[in-house]
């Protein structure tokens, strides 16, 4: 037999999958950052901003945890403490963690500049648009309030802490899914500002889109991105792409604001019979 047939979708994306900090909310996904470093400063364990972004994405008793076990950090424990952080330590530390980034999280709840207008223009084309994140239900509960004050209320919202395992496995993913009620994994496009949330969504056989200058990658607050010289700017975003594009996301784009055409071109890239 010389040829075969192979089945594909070609049709509209039907669902996108967001992150919520640095990619929705929270430019520069700072809320995290501030939390986590006043955590360990209270601990006698200060950790520098590079220290407390690098496990970005996980869920967040799995990024203390990561972040007591990274080379610096942990000598730094068993200096201070005598033995490095064990499991109750984290849980300790986890409790003491909460309210720290539940203030900080209500702080940052802006949705970021041109998010609302994509929302809005991607559900009147009739795609579901979908959440989920690393932070837990309580830390989610917040935002998800004030999304809904700056019209954005999500058709599906998963957290880490209600599937089996978190980033980089896909069942957050799925659960959107399943919870929208897509049929097609290629009918999806995860966007996320970090590496590990973007192997979510090729874990999934999603389509996926990095968000570098608004996130975890660029790390600055709008203000002070705004503040920067051009030429600056010019060369920290180069670098936060190079940076994303080595997770393997399909795209790789400043912000949710630029989001539109992409979806666009990707339809295009299944109609001419491509997958993600
Ligand atoms: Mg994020």
């Amino acid at each position: 037999m010389s040829f075969v047939y192979e089945r594909r979708y070609a049709g509209p994306i039907q669902a996108l999958i967001f992150d919520w900090a640095g990619t929705l909310v929270d430019y520069g996904s700072l809320a995290p950052i501030f939390a986590l470093r006043r955590l360990f400063e209270e601990n006698g364990v200060p950790v520098s901003v590079a220290e407390a972004r690098a496990p970005m994405g996980a869920e967040k008793w799995l990024h203390i945890q990561a972040l007591c076990s990274m080379d610096g950090v942990k000598q730094r424990w068993e200096a201070q403490h005598g033995s490095a952080a064990k499991k109750a330590d984290i849980d300790r530390l986890y409790e003491q963690y909460l309210p720290m980034q539940l203030e900080t999280i209500a702080e940052r709840t802006e949705l970021i500049g041109g998010v609302p207008t994509v929302l809005e223009n991607m559900r009147r084309q009739g795609i579901k648009l979908g959440t989920n994140t690393g932070y837990s239900r309580p830390m989610l509960e917040p935002i998800l309030a004030a999304a809904a004050q700056q019209g954005f209320v999500p058709d599906s919202s998963v957290c880490a802490t209600e599937v089996s395992r978190g980033r980089p496995y896909p069942f957050m993913s799925f659960r959107n899914m399943m919870e929208m009620e897509i049929e097609s994994v290629a009918a999806c496009v995860k966007v996320d500002d970090t590496a590990t949330g973007i192997e979510e969504g090729l874990n999934a056989g999603m389509w996926t889109v990095a968000v570098a200058v608004s996130g975890n990658e660029t790390g600055l607050s709008e203000e002070d991105w705004r503040a920067l010289r051009e030429a600056e700017q010019i060369s920290r975003a180069a670098s936060a792409h190079r940076s994303m594009q080595r997770s393997g996301a399909h795209y790789v784009l400043d912000s949710v604001a630029d989001l539109e055409p992409v979806i666009e071109e990707i339809e295009m890239r299944m109609r001419a019979g491509e997958r993600p």
